[in-house]
């Protein structure tokens, strides 16, 4: 993770409600909590904004953002207020740059080090205060990981991850090196770091998305190695008092909205295709009912599939449809092997590490034979 990469030759194209992307299904845009939780409230307005449009859906991301597909294109200002109104856009100078995916279940249980959900919120509240930090790229990314290892193994640009109480590391790049320092100072030496990133891409006149494509070490002297916890996706169901439901495809749907509703005030969004709800362990029946996993077996926890038709023009199949059809044949679980469907053989979404690859099969019977193949203990 650490080299250089080929210099960039343009800016990102990522989504926002201030630079709409033009996908085939529509205008897209994301919208970032910045780690942070979201109000039920706001996603049922979102919802409601939505509701005269032709085939909007909303989809969580990789980076546990939500992505709002299948709007008119261009985006019409009405469409850009009613979005705005929701409350799910808080910084409209900063949205692109709010990218940061933070241990989702901080605080709830007793997995990680520390509760790390006070040093999210500085550094969100501490990114949004600086101008100049607005101009950091779409792609550039924050994790905050309160010592569990689930998410301090992303492809990170500034990482911090709890190793104390008090004491946090800092790293840059993705790197296994950094900087040991009291938590108070996590938040300010992160900042620099980004600083610095934009600073040392205007001296090299570079377009530069990430850290390691730089191709220059950044931050202070004194970076130390650091061996790194690996931690895994939580199960769906609950976590003693806490839930963790699976959502199907990434797809969150008006139903599953107006259940949560009836739960909850707020959810957290995990990179996982998941939600974290606080205090949500008594209310997972109404949310199974609403189409949401609240089983750790469910075919969810192993299964998904790239954007395919009619969103992707790339794509052979609609491969949405497929791993629907797919899910009621598949045995579950998260201790199984991935299965990702793709429509094409870019296979975007596909899982960092050992998978069974279904390149736009024909048929259920065509994807059910090539897992079989790929995992013993799907046979
Ligand atoms: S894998 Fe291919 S078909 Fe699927 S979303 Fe990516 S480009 Fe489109």
């Amino acid at each position: 993770m650490d080299t250089a990469a080929a210099p960039r030759e343009g800016s990102d194209a990522c989504p926002g409600v201030s630079r709409p992307f033009p996908a085939s299904d529509g205008a897209m845009v994301r919208l970032r909590p910045g780690g942070r939780p979201v109000g039920v409230a706001g996603l049922t307005r979102l919802f409601d904004t939505l509701a005269g449009q032709a085939d909007p859906s909303l989809q969580l991301t990789s980076r546990a953002a939500l992505q709002v597909r299948g709007l008119p294109d261009p985006l019409p200002a009405q469409a850009r207020a009613g979005i705005i109104a929701t409350g799910l856009v808080p910084s409209l100078t900063h949205e692109l740059a709010r990218n940061i995916v933070a241990s989702p279940l901080s605080g709830l249980d007793s997995e990680g080090v520390v509760d790390i959900r006070p040093l999210t919120r500085a550094l969100d509240e501490g990114l949004r205060a600086d101008p100049s930090l607005a101009r950091l790229p779409g792609r550039f990314l924050f994790v905050v990981d309160d010592g569990r290892g689930d998410v301090i193994g992303s492809a990170f640009d500034v990482g911090v991850i709890a190793t104390g109480d008090a004491t946090v590391t800092v790293l840059a790049a993705g790197a296994s090196r950094g900087w040991a320092v009291p938590v108070d100072a996590a938040v300010p030496l992160a900042l620099d770091l980004a600083r610095e990133f934009l600073l040392r891409r205007a001296e090299a006149a570079s377009l530069a998305w990430h850290v390691r494509e730089l191709g220059l070490p950044i931050g202070p002297p004194g970076a130390a190695a650091v061996t790194l916890p690996t931690g895994s996706p939580p199960a769906f169901g609950a976590h003693g008092r806490h839930a963790v439901v699976g959502v199907p495809l990434g797809m969150l749907t008006r139903p599953h909205v107006a259940a949560l509703a009836n739960l909850t005030d707020e959810v957290i969004l995990t990179p996982w295709r998941s939600l974290v709800i606080e205090g949500g362990a008594t209310g997972l029946e109404p949310l199974r009912r609403a189409g949401l996993a609240v089983t750790p077996d469910s075919p969810w926890a192993r299964l998904h599939a790239c954007t395919g038709l009619p969103g992707c023009a790339r794509s052979a199949i609609d491969t949405h449809r497929l791993a629907r059809a797919l899910a009621e044949r598949l045995p579950g679980g998260h201790d199984r092997l991935p299965v990702h469907v793709s429509g094409c053989p870019r296979r975007c979404g596909a899982p960092s590490g050992q998978y069974v690859d279904l390149p736009a099969p024909e048929s259920v019977s065509e994807a059910l034979a090539l897992i079989s193949a790929s995992t013993p203990e799907d046979r």
